[in-house]
């Protein structure tokens, strides 16, 4: 379930960041929760032997700065879309959702939420990195909702917005901000522009319903995007994870129809494709405290750091999918994680 109507009864605040702008609006939000000053995010939030899915359902907030990283080069189970100057960071650890099959709980040692304030940080290194990108004919493409869902948590704090209107301003900035949200509203006001996409996941209703817990329905999720086109955004769809089940192929046939009828294909700006695929690490983690979901205890198979399908499976799942999306999208507007 989605835990921040419960509101947070605790916020962590690092004594560097007290003052800060931010952490004051976001404390603000929240006048009952208790306020305990820490030194480092760390000491909370990398703790040894917290329990991840026993948090999910109580979750804490940490505000901090992030001295480290505040800039990462893509991923490889990530997609470029084509763009060579591919980079990505992470402004929140952790997400409201709690999806089944969600890699971070593999990834962090707790599920409580650290939002880093120093913006004008992040907004610096993105600068630094625009005038260094390796292919200066292209713009530096930069997913800023990867490690969690920013949409989702824009009513406590508006990265969002912060982040289209400095794309806005950046004009060799391309920026996608990812989410399961329906709450497009939260972005009233602000003028659509061609550097800021918008991409909605969106998955069968039996998937979203089984293993996407607390995010709103897959016809809530396709509502918003249809707003958000009708608005003038570009809009990405998010096939990903595909997940394979008894039926999938007639599932996703469905569903398919469903989505395209409610979205004009021709206004799609682009869509992906992924299967479930995870870190053969986190995956293990994962796998060892969630007995309570199937999607998890497939049999899966590791090639490399990588857990999956078996290779048949995957490229029949993928092989399928796409020929699905074809009849809706043309094929250089699909990229396939492979
Ligand atoms: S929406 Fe994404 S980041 Fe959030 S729990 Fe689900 S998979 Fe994880």
């Amino acid at each position: 379930m989605s835990c921040w109507q419960n509101n947070f009864s605790r916020i962590y605040v690092e004594k560097s960041v007290r003052q800060h702008r931010l952490t004051e609006n976001i404390l603000a939000r929240f006048p009952k929760a208790a306020r305990i000053e820490i030194d480092n995010y760390k000491e909370v939030f990398a703790r040894a032997g917290q329990n991840f899915p026993r948090q999910k359902n109580r979750l804490q907030l940490i505000l901090a700065e992030e001295k480290g990283n505040l800039l990462y080069t893509g991923s490889e189970n990530a997609q470029d879309f084509g763009y060579p100057n591919f980079y990505y960071n992470t402004l929140i650890l952790n997400c409201l959702y709690n999806c089944d099959y969600c890699y971070l709980q593999g990834m962090y040692p707790s599920a409580n939420m650290v939002v880093f304030v120093n913006l004008e940080d992040f907004f610096g290194a993105v600068q630094k990195a625009i005038v260094e990108r390796p292919d200066p004919a292209s713009p530096l493409y930069l997913p800023v909702s990867y490690d969690t869902d920013l949409l989702a948590f824009e009513s406590i704090v508006p990265f969002c917005r912060q982040w289209i209107e400095f794309s806005r301003k950046e004009t060799d900035l391309l920026i996608e901000i990812r989410t399961k949200s329906a709450n497009f509203s939260v972005l009233k006001g602000l003028e659509p522009h061609s550097r800021a996409i918008l991409a909605w996941t969106l998955s069968p209703e039996f998937v979203a319903g089984k293993y996407e817990n607390g995010t709103p329905r897959t016809n809530q999720r396709i509502a918003a995007a249809k707003k958000a086109l009708d608005k003038g955004w570009p809009v990405r769809l998010c096939f990903d994870p595909i997940l394979r089940f008894p039926g999938w192929e007639g599932a996703y046939r469905q569903f398919f129809a469903e989505v395209f009828t409610a979205l004009p294909a021709d206004k799609i700006r682009d869509a992906s494709v992924g299967v479930f695929r995870m870190n053969a690490d986190y995956f293990k983690r994962i796998k060892k405290m969630r007995n309570d979901t199937d999607i998890l205890h497939q049999p899966y198979e590791r090639e490399g750091k990588i857990v999956s399908y078996a290779e048949k499976d995957r490229l029949e799942l993928t092989g399928n999918i796409c020929d699905m999306l074809k009849n809706y999208l043309p094929k250089e507007k699909i990229e396939i994680w492979t």
